[in-house]
């Protein structure tokens, strides 16, 4: 049987290969200290879960939910907004609930791209901006995110007839993989690119709660005339640690949200009700759980920062999320230098190249290990002479 070309066109997954290899690792013996998995290690807080455990004992919660989310998380949502933002929100009309902000990213390019349509596309970037516009028969186009730029695309690059063919651009700050940030100027670059060529901006703000040494990550929405033309995509996921309950929103203009919404309801079901309880549960009452977080994750960084610095490895520290995006040195492809750490250390470290090619160069280290192990590995590559 052949598969359909949609699916034959799909990149193969690199990270399979990757978990494979630590996988094999592990079953030999190696004690594997991973720096690859972007996933909070802490849980859930206390609140959160013991909501959760209530709304399941309430049966009226076993039925299918609402399509677009019941209306007291999108309220949620838009409380949290006008608090975090000063922005006003109609929850009927202006935020949908996702299974998951990658439910929401990967159906996106269903409601934009014809066949052949052009989608701009952050390289490195989180893999499913390309992928779902290969599902919808679309074109992505790469923008680089080069580090003289600050990781930030060069909007004066995009080739013009690329940028008239485009029905989307999918951006995402606090940024996966490199940890860069944006301001509210090139926010304002980008609606003003996007109303010249209409297109409509998708923005990832997955890492909105994860600023760092008191930065406080904008959203776009905080642009005068942003909306109109814009989707901002979030997720309880990583403020929360609630990756594996699979909650987050959209919100922005009205049709975009509604169109959104129409392919949703074709295709899923919405949240289990419960888990949108213990989602109201986390947005209205999180109390300082979020602050906790940052601290613990300033620790890493500072942890990880001095000791490879001390190494001689060319690390800066990142503003927000919790991603290093640290070069390598000359000489090596960054699967090679991936590959030599891990062989002679068990220290996995993310090679760039699987963000994209323009993440060839770098290597990704997730500050989801606790302080203990984050000095084992840094103990390892000295022992191991990984000094440049
Ligand atoms: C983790 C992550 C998401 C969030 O995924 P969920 O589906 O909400 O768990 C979205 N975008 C990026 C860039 C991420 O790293």
């Amino acid at each position: 049987m052949e598969y359909a070309r949609r699916i034959q066109n799909l990149p193969p997954y690199l990270f399979a290969e990757i978990d494979k290899m630590i996988a094999k690792a592990k079953a030999e013996g190696v004690d594997v200290i991973s720096f690859g998995i972007g996933d909070p290690d802490q849980p859930t807080p206390d609140n959160v879960v013991n909501k959760m455990i209530e709304a399941v004992q309430d049966p009226s919660t076993h039925s299918y939910p609402s399509y677009e989310g019941m209306y007291e998380y999108r309220k949620a949502v838009a409380d949290w907004y006008k608090r975090r933002y000063q922005i006003e929100l109609d929850p009927e009309t202006e935020v949908v609930s996702l299974i998951g902000s990658k439910e929401g990213i990967a159906h996106l390019p269903f409601c934009y791209i014809n066949p052949g349509d052009v989608a701009l596309v952050p390289d490195p970037g989180y893999p499913v901006y390309k992928t779902s516009t290969l599902l919808a028969g679309g074109k992505p186009v790469m923008m680089p995110l080069k580090k003289e730029n600050d990781f930030l695309p060069d909007l004066t690059k995009i080739n013009k007839d690329d940028a008239i063919a485009a029905k989307l651009m999918f951006i995402n700050y606090p940024n996966n993989p490199t940890g860069a940030v944006a301001d509210m100027d090139f926010f304002k670059q980008v609606i003003e690119f996007a109303y010249k060529y209409d297109i409509v901006i998708a923005h990832d703000a997955a890492y909105s709660e994860i600023g760092l040494d008191g930065f406080q990550p904008p959203s776009i929405l905080q642009i005068d005339g942003a909306r109109e033309i814009t989707v901002e995509f979030n997720s309880l996921s990583k403020p929360f640690n609630m990756t594996g309950w699979r909650i987050g929103w959209a919100i922005g203009g009205e049709n975009i949200v509604e169109s959104l919404g129409r392919i949703k309801t074709n295709i899923d079901s919405g949240i289990f009700e419960a888990v949108q309880y213990a989602g109201i549960e986390a947005l209205n009452n999180s109390g300082d759980s979020i602050e906790k977080m940052i601290k613990l994750y300033e620790r890493r960084r500072d942890l990880l920062v001095a000791g490879l610095k001390k190494l001689g490895w060319k690390v800066e520290k990142n503003k927000a999320s919790f991603y290093l995006w640290v070069e390598i040195p000359e000489g090596y492809t960054s699967a090679d230098f991936s590959a030599e750490v891990f062989k002679k250390t068990g220290v996995f470290l993310t090679p760039g190249i699987g963000y994209g090619s323009e993440g060839e160069g770098f290597i990704r280290i997730a500050l989801t290990v606790d302080d203990k192990r984050i000095k084992e590995a840094l103990t390892r590559l000295e022992k191991n002479n990984l000094i440049f």
